[in-house]
């Protein structure tokens, strides 16, 4: 995952250095040295409210500043970049108190870094990404002196998309309907906060005997709650629906737990979602936009609706297929699951994918960790990186930062230090529980001169004590190697503007990087090399990896179809009649992509389907796979010119993630590979004809 602090788009992103150089030739970085890094992250709450004032007086003095030079004096480092170091100068600061809600141990830092969070984003948007007089400022600019200017293309680029940005938030429109605009986009936040509060707050559960619980992991069954009569309570968590549906061997109770989890938030959510869908489509309507979705994916990658569908037809027609050959093995297998039919009730399929797994992909995930131990893995994960990537890592000794735990490594590049990555790998109480990256310091060109970016790692991998090694799951080690991955984007994506920095690219192509380095981690070569038996010091034999890239394929069909299911729910939403029966269209989409599923008509999914109440999804549900697809052509070039080779690394930064979003993704993807991107290595690799 990759987190996004505030919301997306040009001026709404705040990353980067704060207090750097003034325009000056000779400027100093932010971070100079380790101690510097240390200094950057709050020490008390105090602390914490007097940086959140820091970014205020900096932002407003800003502001102000451009907004005081006259209209004829007006040019592109006064005005445009001007704008651009806003987020430059209070990244920092921000994302600093950002990184600490997550991993602080002290709960009075985690609160206050929360509050402090909603403050400064509110703050950002009403100061700089809604503000109408500076939106006029650069307007003037673009429409006057940026014409006669001599840009280079990011610079022209920058300008473009910012204004294109702002009108997209309505600041182009006359004052009475900007603030219609704004009155929406205040009604539909709040309903959104409604709809994934009413998910978050299900109390939902079920009570069974054990009897009827018979086949659940030990591990599952052990944390559940007990009644005082002593049945089990089976709550809407993904750890028990999860275990249920994959193991338990009741019919009724699988039933059961299907169907309390997919009526979380119904009836409620389902009313909510249609005022959603009817404010988001007069929003559209006021900015000059058929519907919503074309309104919220002009500026990405996809471009339009129309390019998604076609994208995800092309896939469904090969996916169905595979799919339809899974269903008649795993028929096979379980024929009393299957009627006359051939169809299948919904709370049966994991069930029965499950049960061929073990009956034909026997894989023993014990076995398999025994090949990870935590410090030997993260060494060869990073030795990987350092030879395609031609870096050099340097783990420093130090503590200071807000557990023993952390970690930092000096990145090297040609003999410079361009970066910082703080690692906090192991969990604790109260620290976020997904794995993620998040940029601190973004990597910015300044003139000649190279300063260090700042990012961190997070993840939960348990620790080792003297006794027992920390033995990595295989998904723990493509999900460090992921994280890892937009850590590294972060990185080397160094542009000239802020607003582009590593990361700060389209929505649907922030996960491409990182998804393409999955595939890593599929390659028997890399495997042999990262794997080392914790007591054997073998590395993994060749028919466990090829098991690995068994359980991988084995229902790619039905998975895929799953996935563009939910890609098309979430852009049919959005289309131009938002008042039509949301129950019916997704029972009208699940038909047409998996017609092998019995309909429930007594479940309610799309009640708690959270991305679609989400200022970060909404219709672009698709870009999980969309990302994924185009990863999957990346690495397929990569792959043929070899996975450690440094030439290939090297034309994979120069022309991809070391732009950042300076470009637009299709034309980086273009020229890497000298052609058109295709699906065809994606389908290869899932097993399509
Ligand atoms: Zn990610």
């Amino acid at each position: 995952m990759k987190i996004k602090v505030f919301a997306s788009g040009l001026l709404l992103s705040l990353l980067m250095l704060v207090n750097c150089d003034r325009g000056q030739s000779k400027m100093i970085c932010q971070i100079n040295s380790i101690e510097d890094l240390k200094k950057i992250f709050p020490k008390s709450v105090k602390e914490i409210e007097q940086n959140v004032e820091k970014i205020k007086n900096i932002t407003t003095e800003s502001v102000n500043e451009i907004l005081s030079i006259p209209n004829d004096k007006r040019n592109f480092k006064n005005t445009a970049k001007a704008i651009d170091k806003i987020g430059e100068k209070t990244a920092a600061l921000a994302h600093s108190i950002v990184a600490l809600e997550k991993v602080s141990p002290e709960k009075d830092i985690r609160d206050a870094a929360h509050k402090a969070s909603i403050e400064m984003s509110e703050f950002h948007i009403k100061e700089v990404s809604t503000n109408k007089k500076l939106y006029e400022a650069l307007k003037y600019y673009y429409d006057h002196q940026f014409k006669e200017e001599n840009l280079d293309p990011e610079e022209q680029y920058f300008v473009t998309e910012s204004i294109q940005d702002l009108e997209r938030m309505g600041l182009n429109l006359p004052e009475e309907k900007l603030a219609e605009v704004r009155k929406t986009l205040q009604e539909i936040s709040t309903l959104e906060q409604e709809f994934q509060q009413n998910i978050n707050s299900d109390k939902s559960q079920i009570e069974v005997t054990k009897d009827e619980l018979k086949g659940l992991p030990e591990q599952v069954l052990n944390s559940l709650e007990k009644t005082a009569d002593g049945k089990y309570i089976l709550k809407a968590d993904y750890p028990t629906v999860n275990g249920v549906l994959d193991h338990v061997e009741v019919e009724k109770t699988r039933e059961k737990v299907s169907r309390m989890f997919n009526n979380r938030a119904y009836p409620k959510n389902m009313e909510i979602l249609k005022e959603i869908l009817i404010k988001k489509n007069h929003l559209a309507n006021l900015l000059g936009y058929k519907d919503f979705a074309h309104l919220d994916m002009e500026n990405e990658m996809a471009k339009s609706p129309e390019n998604v569908t076609k994208f995800i037809n092309n896939i469904v027609d090969k996916a169905t297929k595979k799919a339809k050959n899974e269903l008649k093995l795993f028929s096979e297998n379980n024929r009393k699951f299957f009627d006359k039919n051939g169809k299948i009730q919904p709370w049966n399929i994991s069930f029965v994918k499950n049960e061929y797994k073990k009956n034909h992909l026997k894989l023993d995930e014990k076995e398999l960790t025994k090949y990870f131990p935590l410090e030997n893995t993260i060494k060869e994960l990073l030795d990987i990186y350092q030879q395609f990537f031609n870096v050099k890592f340097k783990e420093i000794q130090t503590g200071g930062f807000w557990h023993q735990d952390v970690k930092v490594v000096e990145v090297f590049k040609d003999g410079h230090l361009i970066s910082y990555l703080i690692l906090d790998l192991h969990p604790r109480d109260s620290k976020y529980s997904h794995a993620c990256d998040q940029p601190i310091i973004s990597a910015v060109k300044k003139d000649n001169k190279i300063c260090p970016s700042v990012s961190l790692v997070i993840a939960n991998f348990p620790k080792s004590t003297p006794n027992s090694p920390s033995l990595l799951t295989y998904k723990d080690v493509v999900t460090f190697f992921h994280e890892f991955g937009h850590a590294m984007h972060d990185t080397l994506g160094r542009t000239e503007l802020t607003s582009f920095a590593g990361t700060n690219v389209k929505s649907d192509f922030v996960e491409l990087p990182s998804q393409m380095l999955e595939n890593w981690m599929e390659d028997k070569e890399i495997l042999k090399k990262v794997s080392k038996h914790y007591q054997t010091g073998e590395p993994l034999p060749d028919d466990l990896i090829e098991k690995i890239a068994d359980l991988k394929k084995f229902d790619s069909g039905d998975f895929t179809l799953r996935q563009l299911q939910f890609a098309l729910l979430a852009l049919g939403l959005f289309d131009p009649n938002p008042e039509k029966d949301i129950q019916e269209f997704w029972k009208s989409i699940s038909h047409k992509l998996r017609d092998y599923v019995v309909w429930d008509p007594e479940s309610h999914f799309v009640a708690s389907f959270g991305h679609l109440a989400s200022s970060l999804y909404g219709p672009k549900y698709y870009g999980y796979m969309w990302s994924n697809v185009f990863a999957h052509d990346l690495f397929d070039t990569i792959k043929k010119g070899g996975l450690l080779n440094g030439n290939m690394g090297q034309k994979y930064i120069d022309n991809v993630i070391g732009k950042g979003g300076s470009q637009d993704p299709n034309d980086l993807i273009e020229a890497f590979l000298g052609r058109k991107p295709s699906e065809d290595a994606f389908m290869k690799d899932m097993g399509f004809e």
